[in-house]
């Protein structure tokens, strides 16, 4: 990698605009289109709201955001080690949720649509890494 960078915070929703700052910092040295940047900064919104709401369900855990900068491609991971996701084919799918009312089910399908590849590996009770491409 060219450049590389790693950071990590706790599951607290305040922490979600330090994810998207660190993570505008890092892509700026790529000099990315207003526009890429705001995708990036939204896929990995969700990722880290995730990890935060879903991840750690009740109290606070680690969220470990990571940066990889390539010669034509970024790669960007967050990762918890709260509960793990039970079926990822099923929560990959749009409007799955297990979030009740207040969720839309559309934040892994908001990372497809805005990164060119996300993968997600999960282990119940190990947690769960996202790693996206753009
Ligand atoms: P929205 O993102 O629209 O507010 P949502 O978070 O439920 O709603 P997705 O982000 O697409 O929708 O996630 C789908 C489902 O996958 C979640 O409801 C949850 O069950 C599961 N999930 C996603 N990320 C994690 C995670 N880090 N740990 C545990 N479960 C997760
Ligand atoms: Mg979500």
């Amino acid at each position: 990698a060219k450049n590389e960078c790693a950071v990590s915070f706790p599951s607290r929703s305040s922490n979600e605009g330090l994810a998207r700052g660190v993570v505008a910092c890092f892509v700026a040295q790529a000099d990315p289109t207003i526009h890429e940047l705001e995708d990036i900064k939204t896929a990995v919104s969700e990722a880290v709201t995730n990890a935060i709401v879903h991840g750690y369900p009740e109290g606070i855990g680690m969220v470990y955001l990571k940066g990889r900068l390539f010669e034509d491609y970024l790669e960007i991971s967050v990762q918890d080690k709260g509960c793990g996701i039970a079926d990822v084919e099923q929560a990959r799918q749009p409007m799955f949720t297990t979030g009740g009312a207040e969720r839309s089910g559309m934040g892994i399908t908001i990372m497809d649509s805005f990164m060119d590849n996300v993968r997600i590996r999960s282990t119940i009770g190990k947690g769960t890494v996202v790693v996206m491409k753009k």
